[in-house]
């Protein structure tokens, strides 16, 4: 199943249409895309049966939708997880060691935004992390990592977008997380995908692109800590909520260690994609001043 926020309301995709999900059950689920995660295994029974003949392209309740009108899959997570240093040579670029536990963060849930959305740079400092995204579809408090995908919604795209100036200001240990946190630094979509969809949930290959070229490219079987072992981790400490997001790393290939650097500028525009998910674009435009 691929999940929509087709301009604020919960569809699932179909083809090149979407099927609203309030209309299609009769109210039976809301419109709004955040609240289906609390429901989420009876919303994926019924949404299993939605399609049995494989008929559903042409059903006429599909609707056509417009790209740039996709909101964030998950609009409001309750929290948001960041992996940091999970894929060998960006712990290598970064010239750090490779922890030997999950080393997270978080970005602040208000800093989500969607898959073609337009961001602020708020200064000249600013980096992408093209990053796989799960999605928690189950309570999970101190799951085993064998039954971890039972817990995952599903995934989809993300930029774990960071100013690296702030990130990295303050004496050390630095905190990470306002630095990952500016409005719009964490676009995620263009679709949620459920794990049948794809060929192997461990093994997809992420990319993102400039203007200027290809910046990074890897597979996610290359994860130092898979998912599986990143929600086991995380769910000993906390409990993880239907509808969090876990933000699982970036690999090699950042602005930031490149030489020259190459941080994002006005007018740049990041193509980020995750093979059997999607695409997401995001242009960048200076910080508008503010009079007082
Ligand atoms: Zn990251």
């Amino acid at each position: 199943m691929r999940l929509l926020n087709n301009a604020g309301r919960l569809a699932v995709q179909v083809g090149a249409g979407a099927l609203d999900v309030e209309r299609a059950s009769d109210g039976r689920f809301a419109a709004d895309p955040q609240a289906v995660f609390a429901r989420w295994d009876e919303f994926r029974d019924w949404a299993a049966r939605l399609d049995p003949a494989g008929r559903a392209s042409a059903d006429p309740r599909l609707e056509p939708f417009d790209e740039p009108a996709l909101g964030p899959p998950v609009p409001l997570p309750p929290q948001v997880f960041a992996v940091g240093l999970n894929y060998r040579e960006h712990a290598a670029e970064a010239g750090l060691d490779l922890p030997g536990q999950p080393f997270v963060f978080t970005k602040f849930p208000a800093s989500v935004t969607g898959p073609y959305a337009e961001i602020e740079l708020p200064s000249d400092t600013v980096d992408f992390e093209a990053e796989l995204v799960a999605v928690i579809g189950r309570r999970a408090h101190r799951v085993a990592a064998p039954d971890a995908w039972d817990h995952v919604a599903g995934l989809t795209v993300g930029q774990d977008l960071s100013d690296r100036a702030q990130q990295l200001s303050g004496p050390k240990p630095q905190q990470y997380s306002l630095g990952k946190s500016f409005a719009g630094f964490a676009p995620i979509g263009p679709v949620l995908v459920t794990p049948d969809e794809l060929p192997d949930r461990n093994d997809l290959e992420l990319s993102c692109s400039l203007a200027d070229g290809r910046m990074q490219q890897a597979r996610t079987s290359d994860l130092i800590f898979p998912i599986a072992e990143v929600v086991a981790f995380l769910s000993g400490i906390v409990p993880l909520l239907p509808g969090d997001l876990i933000f699982t790393g970036t690999p090699s290939g950042v602005g930031w260690t490149r030489e020259p650097r190459r941080t994002l500028r006005p007018g740049d525009v990041l193509v980020t994609s995750v093979a059997g998910i999607g695409e997401m674009r995001h242009r960048f435009r200076a910080r508008l001043r503010t009079r007082r």
